[in-house]
C-alpha cells in the first residue's frame, strides 16, 4: 500500500499575526497530501482560526508533564483545548541547544501518544557522528530509546523526521540517495521488530528541503514527504514543494 505524503513546515521562532496571515493565505493545498504547519506555540489558536481546510497544526514541542508548576511549558491538553492534533518532538535544535536527551524525548512522545495525538519524532546524526560513519547508529539508537518506552506498534501512530543535523538550515541538503539510504534502514531496524508497523510508518526527510530539490527527493522508495524549515515560511517554495509530492 502506497504511502501518504506528508509535507510539514516548521516555522521555528518566526513570524507575527500580519506575516503568518499573509502566508496562510497564500498557501495552496491539495488532496494527494497532508499539509502541517508547526507554529509557534503563542500563535496556534491564531493559525487554526485562520489556516484554509486541509492544513493540520502542529506544536513545535510540548511538555512531558500533565499541569502545575512548569513556568513557560505547555501541555498535551492545552494543545487538545485548541484542537491541534500534531507536536513535533525531539527537533534537533530542542536536542542541541535545550539538552533533551532521549528519555525526555520519549515521555514527550508516550505523553502525546497518550492523548491520541500524532508526534513527528525528529532524529538525525551530526556532522562529526556522520564523519565517523555512525550515522545508523544514532538513528537506530533515537529510536530504540522511544521503542523501549511506547513500544514499536506505537510507531503506527508516530510519524518520524529523519533530519540530518548538518543539513538543517545549511543549504546543504543530503542528496536523495544519501537520504533514501537512510530512510531504507530506518525502515529495515523497525522492519526488525514489527513488518506492519515497518510499512505503514511515514518518514520524513528533512533539512535544507525547497522546492527544487523536493520532487528528487520525494521520488525516493522510503521518503514519505519532508519537513521544511526555512522554505515553509515562503509561500511560493512551500507551494512548489506540496505539488511536488502529489
Ligand atoms: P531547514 O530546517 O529546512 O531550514 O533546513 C528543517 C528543520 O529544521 O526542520
Amino acid at each position: 500500500m502506497a504511502r501518504r505524503k506528508i509535507v510539514a513546515g516548521n516555522w521555528k521562532m518566526n513570524g507575527s499575526k500580519e506575516s503568518i496571515k499573509q502566508l496562510l493565505s497564500e498557501l495552496v493545498v491539495h488532496e494527494n497530501a497532508d499539509v502541517i504547519v508547526a507554529s509557534p506555540a503563542l500563535y496556534l489558536d491564531y493559525v487554526q482560526a485562520l489556516a484554509p481546510k486541509g492544513i493540520l497544526v502542529a506544536a513545535q514541542n510540548v511538555s512531558d508533564q500533565d499541569s502545575g508548576a512548569f513556568t513557560g511549558e505547555i501541555s498535551v491538553a492545552m494543545l487538545q483545548d485548541l484542537k491541534v492534533s500534531y507536536s513535533l518532538v525531539g527537533h534537533s535544535e530542542r536536542r542541541s541547544l535545550y539538552a533533551e536527551d532521549d528519555a525526555f524525548i520519549a515521555a514527550k512522545v508516550a505523553k502525546l501518544l497518550e492523548a491520541k495525538m500524532t508526534p513527528v519524532l525528529c532524529i538525525g546524526e551530526t556532522l562529526a557522528e556522520r564523519e565517523a560513519g555512525d550515522t545508523f547508529a544514532v538513528c537506530q539508537s533515537q529510536l530504540q530509546a522511544v521503542i523501549d518506552v511506547v513500544g514499536i506498534d506505537a510507531f503506527s501512530d508516530i510519524v518520524i523526521a529523519y533530519e540530518p543535523v548538518w543539513a538543517i538550515g545549511t543549504g546543504k541538503s543530503a542528496t536523495s540517495e544519501q537520504a533514501q539510504e537512510v530512510h531504507a534502514d530506518i525502515r529495515q531496524f523497525l522492519a526488525n521488530e514489527s513488518t506492519v508497523v515497518a510499512e505503514k510508518v511515514q518518514i520524513l526527510y528533512g533539512g535544507s528541503v525547497k522546492a527544487s530539490n523536493s520532487a528528487e527527493l520525494f521520488a525516493q522508495p522510503d521518503i514519505d514527504g519532508a519537513l521544511v524549515g526555512g522554505a515553509s515560511l515562503v509561500a511560493t517554495e512551500f507551494n512548489a514543494i506540496i505539488e511536488a509530492a502529489k
